[in-house]
């Protein structure tokens, strides 16, 4: 998968090369290029921000740097990428949105700052390559960095190969519409507080209906918004309350 990140403070991405990102752009995975507006301003103090038409408070992007950015980034890989411009006026990202980034090829990410970007940007845009709006949540950032971050990394973790154990995936939050069971790890005992006694049986389908239950029981209570849709909840569940 490629992405192409334009921002103006491209140093807010670094972290792209750490961890599990990084061996994934080391394996191939992941093709990762960060990109400069700025570099797309003429004038000598580089500006892409200028006051609003209509008047209020705060700056907004200029038109004529995003448009020179993009264009210039279109034509750095094979086929049309699918813009993206986070934004909390858009769709929340969410495990199923970032499956349909993972099956992307080529990703655009436009960072905006400010109050936004200019909207004839997204008009233009859209007349040469999809463009999403994605939100990471009902919340205002200073800038679409923060939230890139999250895309790609909860897009990148879904691609073949990028996970070391692909088991690792399966029963995670949001995968079905539940959350994940509390899980615990040595020693048995920390603090006078037990591991519950059957994750220590070594019985595989006990251990299995255990873990069941508390994803049911921690969903009804973190998260009961997601009960509904969940496709875990098959008749002939743990637990018919559900
Ligand atoms: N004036 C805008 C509004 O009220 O919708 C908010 C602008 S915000 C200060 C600046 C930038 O941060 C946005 O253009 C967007 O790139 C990013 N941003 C802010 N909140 C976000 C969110 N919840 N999800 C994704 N991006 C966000």
């Amino acid at each position: 998968m490629r992405c192409d990140i334009i921002s103006i403070f491209p140093e807010y991405l670094e972290p792209l090369k750490l961890s599990l990102p990084g061996q994934a752009q080391r394996k191939g995975l992941l093709d990762v290029a960060v990109h400069d507006l700025r570099d797309f301003s003429h004038d000598r103090h580089r500006t892409v921000d200028d006051t609003p038409y209509g008047g209020g408070a705060g700056m907004v992007m200029k038109p004529q740097p995003w448009w020179e950015a993009l264009e210039h980034v279109r034509t750095l890989g094979d086929g049309t990428p699918t813009l993206i411009v986070p934004g909390p006026g858009g769709e929340v990202l969410t495990q199923r949105l970032a499956r349909e980034l993972a099956d992307e090829d080529w990703l655009i990410f436009a960072c905006g700052r400010y109050e936004g970007i200019d909207e004839r940007v997204y008009e233009a845009a859209a007349d040469v390559m999809p463009v999403r709006v994605i939100s990471l949540g009902d919340y205002v950032l200073n800038g679409g960095e923060v939230a890139v971050l999250a895309m790609i990394e909860a897009a990148a973790r879904l691609l073949p190969g990028f996970m070391g154990n692909a088991e690792s995936l399966v029963e995670e939050s949001h995968e079905d519409g539940l959350l994940e069971y509390p899980v615990y790890t040595k020693p048995a005992t920390w603090q006078g507080r037990e591991v519950p006694p059957v994750l220590l049986s070594g019985d595989h389908g006990k251990v299995a209906a255990w873990r069941h239950q508390q994803r049911l029981e921690r969903t009804a209570a973190r998260r009961p918004d997601l009960l509904h849709a969940s496709s875990a909840l098959t008749p002939g569940g743990v637990d018919d309350r559900w």
